[in-house]
């Protein structure tokens, strides 16, 4: 089973694959995470990529699809895997579909995550993740049970993503608005997309995603 998740940021991408992960043992392929990881490590890739992600606008189209292909090359095909976060453009999506026959795998469904823009700034700008898990967190919607201890490991550090501030989350939200929605379409004439209303709570988008998972 290989899936995208599609939304705009904050519409819980991040949270619904870690949950998927969790169910059914599918791995996560996050363009962001991976970006951020060589940004941490001082890659090339990473130091080319810092000040445009900072800035919320997009990394090259090249340099996404071939962190998803080295990925994909490495792994078995029988793990399914969700795309989070990518693709991202029309280039991506063409780019996609040659990853993925070169890797012997079919895409089986494009979910979409609907949300409310206006709340999205409220969502992005309030959440936080451990430093030591990754697990995530909100600061009014879904703060750890015990405040400053992470419910998944027990860790004390969290930290917050420096492009989840209000002015760089209206450029992603531009940049999706204008170059990843319109990808839409090319996946509408396959058949393959799903929709479901992303401003329910995490469980009940869960729910909906298993059950188009199910058929
Ligand atoms: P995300 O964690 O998905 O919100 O991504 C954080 C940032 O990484 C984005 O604002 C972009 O700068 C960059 N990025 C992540 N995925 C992609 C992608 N598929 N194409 C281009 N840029 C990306």
């Amino acid at each position: 089973m290989n899936i995208i998740l599609l939304g705009p940021p904050g519409a819980g991408k991040g949270t619904q694959s870690a949950g998927l992960v969790e169910r059914h043992g599918m791995r996560q392929l996050s363009t962001g995470d991976m970006l951020r990881a060589a940004v941490k490590a001082g890659t090339p890739v990473g130091l080319k990529a810092k000040e445009v992600m900072d800035r919320g606008e997009l990394v090259s189209d090249e340099i996404v699809s071939d962190l998803i292909d080295a990925e994909l090359a490495a792994m078995g095909q029988e793990t399914g895997v969700i795309f989070d976060g990518y693709p991202r453009t029309a280039a991506q999506a063409e780019m996609l579909d040659a990853i993925l026959a070169r890797n012997g795998r079919v895409l089986d469904h494009v979910i979409e995550l609907e949300v409310d823009e206006d709340a999205l700034v409220e969502r992005i700008t309030g959440r936080f993740s451990c430093a030591n898990c990754g697990a995530l967190y909100h600061d009014t919607a879904n703060p750890p049970a015990t405040p400053g201890v992470c419910d998944s490991c027990g860790g004390t550090e969290f930290k917050r993503r420096p492009d989840d501030n209000e002015k760089t989350v209206r450029t992603r939200m531009q940049e999706y608005r204008a170059k990843t929605a319109p990808i839409l379409p090319i996946y509408e004439a396959r058949g393959i997309v799903s929709r479901i209303d992303g401003m329910a709570p995490i469980d009940t988008v869960a729910e909906q995603i298993d059950a188009i998972l199910r058929g």
